[in-house]
Parts: C-alpha cells; sequence; structure tokens
C-alpha cells in the first residue's frame, strides 16, 4: 500500500516541474495587443466612435476612456462584454465620459458582478454618482423585476488619482502622466508597461512636456492630433478656434516635432480633429519633422 503511495506520488512529483513549466510558458505569451475602439472627436462621425482604447494582455483589458459607442465597440472587437480589468479616464470631457454609464450598466446587465474598478481624476466620483442617481430607477426596476440582475452588481470603485503610478499588478504598470489641456485642471495621458510591451495614450493635450519623456522610446505612441489651421467640423478657422487648439490640443508639425524627440517605434494618431482627405498631408507633416518611425492613421477596430 505504502509503496504504491510513493509510486503514484513520485508520478505526481514527476509530473509538476512539466506543469510548472506549462503554466509559466503560458503566463509568458500573454503578448499585449491594442485595439482602437474609438478614434474620434465629439463630431457624430459614424465611422469613428467616441474615445476608447483597449491594452489587451492575455486574458485582461485595460480600457482607456469611454466615448459614445464604447460597448458597441467592445462587442464588435470581440472583447469581454461584462466588463473590463479595470478603465482608465483621461479627463471629464463628455466625448471620453459619454459612455461611461455604458460601461457601468451595459457590463452589469451583461453578467458583471464585482465592482467595476474605475480611475481618473477628481470629479469621477462625483460624476458617477451621479450617473448611479440618474438611473436609480433602472437599477430598481432591473434588480428587482424580472430581470433579476445581480443586486449591486453596477457597482463601481473609484480611484481618484493623481500623477504616477495608479496600477501595478501581474505583470502590468500603469503610469498615470499630467498632460495640458487647455483650462482642464487635471488631465492625464497614461503609459503602459507590459511584460512585452511599452505603450502611451496621450488623451488629449497640448504638447506636453511630461509626456513626451513618458513617451521617450516607447514601442508604441497613441497621441491626438489636430491639423494645424484646421476650423471646427470643416469650417473655416475663426482666431478663437485656433487659441482653443493651440491651448488644447497638439498640431500635426508640434506631433512631428514630438514624435521626433521621443522617438517612438511606432506613432498611432487618434482623436483625429480634422477630415479624413488631410490624413496624407498630417502624415507628411509629422515626418517633415524628422520622425522615421512607422505611422498608423488609427481607424475604430484597428489592431496592432
Ligand atoms: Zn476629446
Ligand atoms: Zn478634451
Amino acid at each position: 500500500m505504502a509503496r504504491t503511495s510513493w509510486r503514484a506520488m513520485t508520478k505526481v512529483l514527476l509530473s509538476l516541474p512539466i506543469v510548472f513549466l506549462c503554466a509559466s510558458a503560458s503566463s509568458q505569451v500573454s503578448s499585449t495587443s491594442v485595439v482602437l475602439l474609438g478614434t474620434g472627436v465629439p463630431y457624430p462621425d459614424p465611422a469613428a466612435a467616441g474615445s476608447a482604447t483597449a491594452v489587451v494582455v492575455g486574458s485582461r483589458v485595460f480600457l482607456f476612456d469611454a466615448g459614445a459607442g464604447v460597448m458597441r465597440r467592445v462587442s464588435a472587437a470581440k472583447l469581454p462584454i461584462d466588463g473590463p480589468t479595470a478603465l482608465f479616464i483621461t479627463h471629464l470631457h463628455s466625448d471620453h465620459t459619454i459612455g461611461y454609464p455604458d460601461v457601468i450598466l451595459t457590463t452589469w446587465v451583461m453578467g458583471r458582478v464585482k465592482p467595476l474598478e474605475a480611475y481618473g481624476p477628481h470629479g469621477l466620483q462625483a460624476m458617477t454618482d451621479n450617473i448611479l442617481a440618474a438611473w436609480k430607477e433602472d437599477i430598481d426596476i432591473r434588480t428587482n423585476g424580472l430581470e433579476h440582475e445581480t443586486a449591486n452588481g453596477y457597482a463601481v470603485h473609484v480611484h481618484e488619482i493623481g500623477p504616477g503610478v495608479v496600477y501595478d499588478s501581474g505583470g502590468v504598470k500603469i503610469t498615470a502622466i499630467p498632460v495640458l489641456h487647455g483650462s482642464w485642471k487635471e488631465s492625464y495621458g497614461y503609459r503602459i508597461d507590459t511584460p512585452d510591451r511599452s505603450i502611451v495614450v496621450s488623451g488629449d493635450t497640448r504638447p506636453s512636456p511630461a509626456l513626451q519623456a513618458a513617451a521617450t522610446g516607447v514601442d508604441v505612441l497613441i497621441h491626438e492630433v489636430h491639423p494645424e489651421g484646421g476650423g471646427r467640423a470643416g469650417a473655416p478657422a475663426s482666431p478663437g478656434w485656433l487659441r482653443y487648439q493651440r491651448e488644447f490640443h497638439t498640431s500635426d508639425v508640434e506631433l512631428g516635432r514630438l514624435a521626433t524627440a521621443a522617438n517612438p517605434k511606432m506613432l498611432v494618431l487618434y482623436h483625429f480633429g480634422g477630415k479624413e482627405s488631410v490624413a496624407d498631408r498630417v502624415v507628411s507633416t509629422i515626418q517633415s519633422q524628422g520622425y522615421r518611425g512607422r505611422i498608423l492613421v488609427g481607424r475604430d477596430l484597428d489592431r496592432f
């Protein structure tokens, strides 16, 4: 009896390193990919949803911003519809948060039972409380009516952050970078470091020294751009609009200088504040500043 047990035990022990090897091999191959869920601006372009970007590391999904249409794009990208691992908001402008109620409530209706981990600037807690108050009747009917959704499954755990590392778990480190977005007191870009990739998402910003430093030498820089001299929704630019652009956003000339200095391996343009027809001109303007890396004009559902 004892001999059999030992033989069985030996068998188990011999198999263990293989199991461990497989486990460590599978965690090593959790390569990182980015999915552009929404590359648009406030203009409701059917081809470009509101600002939202997913960074996928193995089975974990980190979502950056929640613009209009975000859950439709999450579904189209075949990412989990019952909630991301965590949501990171760059700033509280509506074109980056109008899909926040969608993320909170749709993920609950689609099966979320744990609190949504939501990170962002101060004011995010009040926004969250107001969203839950606005949908109070819906929450009541879905919980206590015939749908029998999980009680409190809509809950959100808000983290109001400051600059620096805001998330560090399982090999993924996310750092909030203070950026300069006009009169917003608090606006962030994010740097995401995973076991195999470094990625920076700019959020909305005029050229920001902190963002340039954080993006230096990264694998991927995903940056907003508003072509120099462009007007609002294709209209001729007024002096007031040009001033707004200068204080709140980054022109193609400025992005060219920033990309040349930071030299990311790949530059992805998103939150593109201009007509599709000027995309080629924007790319050549960026290159004319000296940037020699790969440039991708981001489209919704691009994956790289
Ligand atoms: Zn924006
Ligand atoms: Zn903004």
